[in-house]
């Protein structure tokens, strides 16, 4: 079940727009058995099938798979290891999030959508080369204790939740906030809501919103 949910996640992820080509990586924690579930290395989404996917315990040792996992998988154990209430997380390279990556620049909840989902600004992790330890322990020390997304400098987006659907919420979310952000700032002054109103949204979606 959780393969073909990471072997799905990648169709989603490459229709999304979010990421092209083999870029970005996804996984899922199976709450129970606390197996975590990998994209593997390097191989376009639209081939992947479900004996590719990598399967590993929090401390990295592998227990199934005969592929390399992608190269960020110790960004996502750092992840999993701090946020017992994480179960999947989607890592991705979208355009407008990545002007803010690049500007190294956090991003404001200046929507109801940023406010209601992502709970508060998403902050830029300090740069790290794909694939070091200093790129993963740079976002670990941004999302260890709350967050649902960080930018990586001059590199991408990282966005958790706590099933699949919510990470790609979040994943969308992001982005349309960062799209916004960025028009709103070509012409004015974006207004940032207060701290009062984000809690209010934020506790609204989590709690009440929906049947
Ligand atoms: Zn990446």
């Amino acid at each position: 079940m959780y393969k073909k949910l990471i072997v799905d996640s990648g169709i989603r992820m490459l229709h999304s727009g979010l990421t092209v080509e083999t870029w970005g990586n996804i996984s899922a924690r199976d709450p129970k058995s606390g197996f975590i579930y990998l994209t593997p290395s390097g191989m376009q989404y639209n081939v992947i099938n479900e004996d590719d996917i990598v399967v590993v315990k929090e401390d990295g040792t592998i227990v199934e798979g005969t592929r390399k996992p992608t190269i960020e998988t110790d960004l996502h154990l750092g992840i999993y290891r701090h946020r017992k209430d994480i179960n999947a997380i989607v890592h991705t390279h979208p355009i407008y999030s990545q002007v803010f990556a690049v500007l190294r620049q956090d991003i404001p909840p200046i929507i109801d959508e940023a406010a209601q989902i992502l709970g508060g600004p998403v902050k830029c992790a300090k740069y790290g080369l794909p694939g070091t330890d200093e790129l993963a322990i740079n976002c670990v020390t941004i999302l260890k204790d709350s967050g649902y997304a960080c930018l990586l400098a001059n590199h991408g987006a990282v966005c958790l939740g706590m099933d699949m659907d919510m990470a790609f919420k979040v994943s969308a979310v992001l982005e349309m906030t960062a799209q916004i952000y960025l028009l709103a700032r070509s012409i004015g002054k974006p207004v940032v809501f207060d701290q009062k109103e984000i809690d209010f949204m934020h506790d609204f979606a989590y709690h009440h919103y929906g049947q």
